[in-house]
């Protein structure tokens, strides 16, 4: 089946796309994998999946090794002291919603030898459940990080929105996310190049796409309910 749920996301991405004017495969699926064991996540990028997603560190600890050459996204809650274990393992973190975690980041990158792709959230809602930081304050954010973290490039934004039963409700959020979105995506500057804007999941990729989101986190649409007891 999950090659399946792919090629029917694949599909409904890339149409949903094309009613604003997009291009096929202008929006990348990414496939959140937490709590998935090894072998459904290879047969994910055996069917064509390039970018997983996972939420904690400790998952791409114990996965990173047995699944297949793909890229990593760290798209959840990112605590300052464990980043030193996944700078050498992620390409891109989505969560980053604090000038001190940024410069954690940076100065972990700076010892890999290597820069780290960003991604800021933004909690449009302003849901006190969730992380990110609200659309105020996101151009100061973005303003030091630019400034003091020479080893972190800004791709984007990510948000997640909060979740309603019926999707023409999230749109507002995903809308005034990528309005932030464009205004810094007209600014040119090495340590800034926007190029992600990831937004919408299982339940609200179809809102998110068609308000311009060009990277959706989808997991249960393509491995199933989660079973969140389950030990991986
Ligand atoms: C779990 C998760 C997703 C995917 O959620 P589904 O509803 O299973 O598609 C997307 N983004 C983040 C940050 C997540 O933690």
């Amino acid at each position: 089946m999950i090659k399946e749920n792919i090629e029917a996301i694949n599909r409904n991405k890339d149409e949903i796309a094309g009613k604003v004017g997009g291009r096929p495969g202008e929006v990348l699926l990414v496939a959140v994998t937490k709590t998935r064991m090894v072998d459904e996540i290879n047969e994910a990028i055996d069917a064509g999946i390039t970018d997983i997603g996972e939420n904690k560190v400790q998952e791409i600890m114990d996965k990173f090794e047995a699944v297949k050459p793909v890229r990593w996204h760290m798209i959840g809650h990112l605590q300052r002291n464990k980043v030193k274990y996944i700078i050498d393992k992620v390409s891109m973190i989505h969560s980053v919603d604090s000038f001190k975690l940024a410069e954690e980041i940076d100065r972990r990158a700076a010892q890999h030898g290597a820069g780290m792709d960003i991604l800021v959230q933004v909690n449009a809602a302003r849901e006190e459940s969730k992380f990110g930081i609200t659309t105020e304050e996101t151009g100061k954010l973005i303003e030091d990080i630019v400034k003091h973290c020479p080893n972190i490039r800004i791709r984007g934004l990510m948000c997640i929105a909060p979740f309603e039963d019926n999707q023409e409700d999230v749109r507002v959020y995903f809308r005034e996310v990528k309005a932030l979105y464009d205004k810094y995506a007209l600014l040119s500057h090495p340590k800034m190049d926007f190029k992600y804007l990831s937004m919408g999941m299982s339940h609200d990729y179809e809102a998110a796409i068609l308000e311009g989101s060009n990277l959706i986190r989808v997991g249960t649409a393509i491995f199933g309910e989660r079973n969140n007891n389950k030990q991986v």
